[in-house]
């Protein structure tokens, strides 16, 4: 598996941060953790010309990766230091846990699809990610073998945030994550967990794909 790195797609990337800053995006970590990550390894290889747009793109299993803009304001709004620990739920295809990897100390993400967190892994090798690791499970469960964690990203909808990753996120916590239907418009919601209480901001209008119960008998 080739990173994609050369002269071409060095240009593209910095084009591509550009294009982060132009829609807004202001947090110079995050801007540069997206630099880092080489966004065509992530990307089947029939859409390589639009790994750089910022668009969602199909991803397997039926799933989808979000357009990289969305990425990177969830991103800013999970406020990730390098002493952090971080859960993701629904890896896919690994992408936004990469980012994540260059700002948190440690990253977990889980996803339900068997070969999507095979992939994920191979990716994380290639590029030498040592701090974070992909699990097969149900993500609406958390990962207690794990907990607690500083920050938690859940890049799929539900009508509310799963009880258990609430327990395993720390005082001082933030968890962001679409909240809202499926298949139909969300809201993403930045949480904070305090020890006077919780707070919900919410961020914006988003289409996630569903939180599923359960790993998945296939796949
Ligand atoms: N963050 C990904 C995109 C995720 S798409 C990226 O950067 O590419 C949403 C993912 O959530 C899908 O891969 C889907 O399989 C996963 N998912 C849905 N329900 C889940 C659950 N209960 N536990 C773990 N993952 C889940």
């Amino acid at each position: 598996m080739s990173t994609g790195e050369g002269d071409g797609e060095q240009a593209e990337r910095m084009a591509f941060i550009l294009g982060l800053r132009q829609r807004g995006i202001r947090d110079v970590a995050v801007l540069r953790a997206m630099e880092l990550v080489p966004r065509p390894l992530f990307v089947d290889p029939i859409l390589r010309r639009h790994a750089y747009d910022d668009v969602a793109l199909p991803i397997a299993c039926g799933q989808t990766m979000s357009q990289p803009s969305l990425v990177a304001t969830m991103t800013e709004a999970l406020s990730v230091t390098a002493e952090h620990s971080v859960l993701e739920v629904g890896t896919g295809s690994g992408y936004h846990a990469a980012v994540l990897s260059h700002l948190a100390a440690r990253v977990v993400t889980v996803d339900r699809y068997r070969s999507l967190v095979t992939e994920a892994q191979t990716r994380f090798e290639v590029l030498g990610l040592r701090n974070v690791t992909a699990f097969v499970g149900d993500g609406i469960q958390g990962m207690p073998g794990r907990a607690p964690f500083d920050r938690i990203l859940v890049t799929a909808a539900a009508a509310d945030i799963p009880m258990a990753l609430v327990d395993q996120l720390k005082f001082g916590g933030i968890i962001v994550m679409p909240l809202g239907p499926p298949e139909e418009v969300q809201t993403l919601v930045r949480y904070e967990k305090a020890q006077s209480g919780r707070t919900r901001t919410d961020l914006m209008k988003v289409r996630f794909v569903p939180l599923v119960p359960g790993a998945a008998a296939t796949l």
